[in-house]
């Protein structure tokens, strides 16, 4: 395993971390303040969200570059299916392409799918992968033209009623391989896969390169909420040694980016400390 304890250069802040994604929550910290910040940290990269941007997407991230760090994703395309898609598809689309344009402005190294729950009415988690799997096929030649790398992430199987139909990395092995496209990998959430025995063994049948993103938080034994109480590393359950170490096996050796959504927490301390913490749990218990 590589040995982060004295080097946190591997360590990128995603933005929501503190709170900026969600009316109302974090400090309001702008996109050049956050760069500074990590920069001055020693953070080796940072991934945005699009709703931080108004135009400006070239400019953020050729100022990242310039501090020295890398954009390493972007969040997130619309949701592609079930209730929370923007409708009718041709809408969704026109947004997806959007957020291509958006991820090839910035140079992100990839660009995040959450691929949206179960159809409505189709009471299939089947059909409804089948119907990701045929937009993915759709909008992949479009992804080709800038280059941009899409990361499908598998998400808890608590999200699967309306964020997320691919639930297991298992599944999104499954479609990563027979779609089969150099563009097209996956994204490895600790908050989405702590509990799965079988990380290990599934992501062993990605081809090389094939992961492109890894983001860290914790499980809280005791959590309020599903989708704001993430944990710091090392407050929850998480193995998070072994989910790297098994990340690290099938040949990942990019970023590790902290994305923590926390309202009733770390959404109200100060951005400063909450940066510093996060580099400090990075080094011990990650
Ligand atoms: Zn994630």
């Amino acid at each position: 395993m590589l040995d982060f304890s004295r080097d946190h250069s591997a360590l990128a802040l995603n933005t929501a971390t503190l709170g900026h994604n969600v009316e109302g929550h974090g400090e309001g910290w702008s996109p050049e303040r956050i760069i500074d910040a990590c920069a001055e940290r020693g953070f080796g990269a940072i991934t945005f969200w699009r709703r931080e941007f108004a135009g400006d997407e070239v400019e953020i991230g050729e100022r990242t570059k310039a501090a020295g760090m890398d954009v390493c994703g972007l969040c997130r395309t619309p949701f592609l299916v079930g209730p929370l898609a923007p409708a009718p598809q041709d809408a969704m689309i026109v947004d997806f392409k959007a957020s291509i344009d958006m991820a090839a402005a910035l140079q992100a190294h990839c660009l995040t799918i959450c691929v949206g729950g179960v159809v409505e009415n189709s009471h299939s988690m089947r059909s409804s992968l089948a119907n990701v799997r045929s937009i993915l096929e759709q909008i992949l030649p479009y992804a080709e033209q800038s280059g941009v790398t899409l990361a499908i992430e598998p998400l808890n199987p608590v999200y699967g009623g309306n964020r997320s139909c691919l639930v297991t990395v298992r599944d999104a092995v499954d479609m990563c391989n027979s779609i089969d496209h150099a563009l097209l990998k996956i994204a490895v959430d600790v908050y989405h896969v702590w509990w799965d025995l079988s990380l290990g063994d599934e992501l062993e049948r990605l081809p090389d390169g094939k992961i492109a993103g890894y983001h860290l938080c914790d499980w809280l034994p005791d959590t309020q909420d599903i989708l704001l109480d993430r944990g710091m590393m090392g407050d929850g359950v998480a193995d998070l040694k072994h989910i790297r170490q098994v990340v690290e096996r099938a040949g990942y050796d990019g970023y590790c980016e902290v994305e923590i959504f926390s309202a009733g927490n770390w959404w109200k301390k100060p951005p400063a400390e909450v940066l510093d913490c996060c580099i400090e749990r990075f080094r011990t218990v990650c």
